[in-house]
């Protein structure tokens, strides 16, 4: 008898990663999965099951998926696993909107996840690789080097985990009348207390025409933005294959609208995925109007510089009718002098575009520090000025993703001095909401 049809619910989580080396359920397409199936000689219908019980029921185990005869289960059981990572070590905001895990994968590497709870969404930002090779000198991921691309199932997993746990605690935004205001930034001319339009959304803003009641609890991942550990573009096809799984209405059934490529600017991957017939958002991380600025701190400008890399932006916008977010990081006394937000506005005028400016999330021991609140708005002021459409992400949640990789690296500095008890990791980060209650 297949021990595996008769153990309890978890176990392909409790499996040893490193001796566990049957391939990841995930990792198949769900046609490649139908193919495996008629291959065996099952009926269509069967990969139909298997495929709902996968991502509408988020089975952890093929002895939960009961409508399919024992021999399938066994057989399954016996030639796949379902899926791997395991958490190790868990960051929450204060108020528990934004939630950073480290996931451990079955060869033992470990990467960042993020889910961000807002008012009528909950976006998870998930990692394409362990490290990344592009260098960027303000990145904590950069600082890492390159250890390995993710398998799409390594990828489509991170937001199958916080499915998982979506599920067990359903996002209920509170109604306006239970709401505490929590916006303290202050835009140039801002008396209110309500953020301006321009600033990112927090949990609890209700967005403009919203109902007062509140929208119904959320109970998945509604978003997904490839802006954790990594760069996607250079691990194109398991990125790829990850999009595709998450759009089929068989599996996660997330539209291309809904998930956003971020990327550091491989010209030619930009112009790669404007072919593809399934239109995601693209953002692209600029951080400098300028060649000599940009490859000062972004080694990979010197192979793409920005004239290439806006081209390739103009031919994703052409073929998509996308409009392209570029991030600007803002590094005090780096990219943020004034005469530099002129600059940008220049290189951007008249594109289909929004930017993302996002004060920096200060790696230690690079040096590099955040631009205080005031420069960040009058940098916001000249893009504006100019007609450019900005946000300034200041408050909390992407913050956090945007710095995706520390976790990883006060884990392992933490690992090296005490054994680990995930219990003791769950630790409050208090310094991006420092000040916004
Ligand atoms: N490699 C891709 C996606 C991962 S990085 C890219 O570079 O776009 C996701 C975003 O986080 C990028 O815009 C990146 O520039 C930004 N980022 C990296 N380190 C940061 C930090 N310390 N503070 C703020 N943003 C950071
Ligand atoms: Fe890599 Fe993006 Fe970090 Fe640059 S910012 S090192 S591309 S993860």
């Amino acid at each position: 008898m297949n021990e595996l049809a008769t153990t309890k619910a978890n176990i392909a989580f409790q499996t040893n990663p490193q001796t566990d080396r049957k391939p990841s359920v995930y990792d198949l397409s769900p046609d490649k999965l139908t193919a495996l199936l008629a291959e065996w000689g099952e009926p269509a219908y069967r990969a139909k099951q298997v495929l709902h019980w996968l991502y509408k029921e988020l089975a952890s185990d093929f002895s939960q998926m009961s409508n399919l005869p024992l021999h399938l289960r066994e057989r399954l059981a016996g030639t796949l696993t379902i899926g791997s990572i395991e958490v190790i070590a868990q960051k929450v905001s204060s108020d528990g909107s934004t939630r950073k895990v480290l996931l451990r994968l079955r060869d033992g590497n470990t990467v960042e996840a993020v889910l961000m709870l807002y008012y009528d969404r909950a976006p998870v930002c998930v990692s394409s690789q362990v490290g990344c090779a592009m260098g960027c000198t303000f990145c904590a991921t950069g600082q890492m080097g390159f250890t390995r691309n993710l398998a799409s199932g390594e990828i489509l997993e991170q937001v199958l985990f916080f499915n998982r746990w979506l599920r067990e605690h359903p996002h209920r935004p509170l109604a306006p009348s239970q709401r505490r205001t929590r916006y303290t930034g202050r835009a140039a001319g801002d008396k209110g207390r309500r953020p301006p339009a321009s600033m990112d959304a927090d949990a609890w803003h209700v967005p403009d025409g919203a109902s007062s009641s509140g929208p119904t609890e959320i109970a998945s991942v509604t978003n997904i933005v490839f802006m954790g550990m990594g760069e996607p573009l250079v691990n194109y096809n398991n990125l790829w294959s990850a999009i595709r799984t998450l759009n089929s209405p068989q599996a996660v059934g997330l539209g291309a609208r809904r998930m956003t490529v971020s990327t550091v600017g491989i010209a030619p991957q930009i112009r790669r995925m404007s072919h593809e017939d399934l239109a995601v958002n693209l953002a692209v991380s600029l951080h400098a109007p300028n060649d000599e600025l940009r490859s000062s701190f972004m080694p990979m400008n010197s192979r793409y510089p920005i004239a290439d890399l806006l081209s390739a932006c103009h031919d994703y916008v052409e073929a998509t009718h996308r409009r392209i977010t570029f991030e600007y990081v803002l590094i005090n006394g780096v990219n943020d002098g004034l005469n530099l937000a002129h600059e940008l506005a220049g290189l951007l005028k008249g594109m289909l575009c929004h930017v993302n400016l996002i004060p920096l999330n200060p790696v230690p021991g690079t040096g590099m520090r955040a631009t205080p609140r005031e420069r960040v708005f009058a940098f916001q002021k000249i893009l504006e000025d100019a007609g450019i459409s900005t946000t300034v992400r200041i408050e909390r949640g992407v913050d956090i993703a945007a710095a995706c990789g520390q976790l990883k690296v006060e884990e392992e500095a933490g690992a090296r001095r005490r054994t680990l008890n995930p219990e003791l990791l769950t630790v409050h980060v208090q310094a991006d909401l420092a000040g916004t209650l």
